[in-house]
């Protein structure tokens, strides 16, 4: 099993009893998405009409049940790109500079 878990990709952060989380997990949510909806609803979409996965409600390494949830793949999807977003440099204003002496200094 050498070369295995090179590099670092999300599917080898992953523990090994990943696929157990998973069913235990879409059995607690009975396999429907936990997203809200801006109405303050809950997302409808479960399977087996919307294939969902389960995803980090806080991104990073902690497969804890408490921080994992199912999500349909539009939700799922959705965040994951507005994580990307976040992360693309921010729209910074330039805000062009007048030269010489204040206008208050009294020579
Ligand atoms: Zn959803």
């Amino acid at each position: 099993m050498s070369g295995k878990w090179k590099g670092s990709d999300r599917r080898s952060r992953l523990p090994a009893d990943w696929p157990a989380i998973v069913q235990r997990i879409k059995r607690r949510d009975q396999a429907r998405c936990v997203a809200r909806l801006p109405s303050g609803g809950r997302c409808p979409r479960r399977e087996p009409q919307f294939p969902v996965q389960i995803d980090h409600l806080i991104p990073g390494d902690d497969h804890r049940d408490v921080n994992l949830g199912c999500k349909c793949e539009a939700h799922h999807g959705a965040k994951s790109s507005k994580e990307g977003t976040d992360a693309r440099w921010g729209k910074k204003k330039i805000t062009p500079r007048t030269e010489g002496p204040h206008p208050g200094r009294v020579g």
